[in-house]
C-alpha cells in the first residue's frame, strides 16, 4: 500500500502517544512497555489497522504491535485508532528489517503477515516478507513454540513462500488455499485488503509456519 504522502504525517506521528518513538530502546523490555508479560503479537505490514486493532480489542491478555513502514499509511491507522479504547496497542513506523534491532530472542509469539507486497521480480525476491532473509530475522525474536501466520490472495507469492519457508528451515505446519472455505475460517479476522479481494471473489491463501523440530532437520 502506497497512498500519497500525506503533509503532517511524519510530524503526528512523533508526537503520537500511540507510536514508540525510539524502539531500539525497548528491546528485552516490551513488558516493561506494556506494564504486563502478556504475549506480544506482530503484525508486520499494518497498513491501516483493521486487522491488529481488532484482534487487540478481541484479545485483552495479549499485547500487540502493528509495524508500517510509510508514514502515510500509519497515519491512517492512528486516525482509527483514536476512536478506541484499547490498552494492548502500539505502533511504529520502521523497516520490518530491522525488528531484531528492536526485540529481544524469544519476546515475540506470533508475526502476522496480511497481503504482503508480492514482489514479482526475480531479483526483488529477497524484499518478500516470506524470503529466508526475512525468516531469519523472525527466528532471531521469536519464542521457541513461536509462529508466523501469512495471508494472501497472491498465488504465485504463496506458491513461492510454500516453498522458500520450508528450505529457510520452518515446517508448514497448517495451509488452505481457500481460507473463508476452509475450518481456518472460523476465528479468521479480515484486513482491508482480504474484505476488499473477498468481495471480488478472489480465494484467499494462509499458511502456518513454525521452526521445524529437530528431529525433522536434515
Ligand atoms: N496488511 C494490510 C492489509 O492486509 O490490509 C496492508 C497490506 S499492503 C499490500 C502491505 C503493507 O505492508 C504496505 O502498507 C507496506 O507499506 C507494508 N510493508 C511492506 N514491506 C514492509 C516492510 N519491510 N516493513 C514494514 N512495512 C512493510
Amino acid at each position: 500500500m502506497r497512498l500519497r504522502h500525506i503533509k503532517g504525517a511524519e510530524a503526528a506521528i512523533a508526537t503520537s502517544p500511540y507510536v514508540i518513538q525510539e524502539p531500539v530502546n525497548n528491546k528485552g523490555r516490551w513488558a516493561e512497555v506494556f506494564g504486563n508479560s502478556n504475549p506480544l503479537e506482530i503484525e508486520v505490514g499494518m497498513g491501516k489497522g483493521r486487522f491488529i486493532m481488532e484482534l487487540a480489542a478481541a484479545h485483552p491478555d495479549i499485547n500487540f504491535i502493528g509495524i508500517e513502514r510509510y508514514s502515510s499509511v500509519l497515519l491512517r491507522g492512528l486516525q482509527k485508532r483514536a476512536g478506541l479504547e484499547l490498552h494492548n496497542i502500539y505502533f511504529m513506523c520502521i523497516d520490518a528489517k530491522d525488528m531484531a534491532d528492536i526485540f529481544a530472542p524469544g519476546e515475540v509469539s506470533k508475526i502476522y503477515l496480511n497481503f504482503s507486497d508480492p514482489w514479482p521480480k526475480d531479483r526483488h525476491a529477497k524484499r518478500r516478507l516470506t524470503s529466508p532473509d526475512f525468516m531469519a530475522v523472525y527466528d532471531k525474536i521469536l519464542a521457541p513454540e513461536g509462529s508466523v501466520e501469512f495471508k494472501t490472495d497472491n498465488r504465485p507469492l504463496f506458491d513461492y513462500s510454500m516453498e522458500a519457508i520450508p528450505e529457510a528451515g520452518w515446517e508448514i505446519s497448517a495451509f488452505t488455499h481457500d481460507l473463508h472455505n476452509s475450518p481456518l475460517a472460523a476465528d479468521n479476522v479480515m484486513t482491508e485488503y482480504e474484505m476488499k479481494f473477498a468481495s471480488e471473489g478472489k480465494p484467499i491463501c494462509k499458511l502456518t509456519a513454525r521452526r521445524m523440530p529437530p528431529e525433522k532437520q536434515l
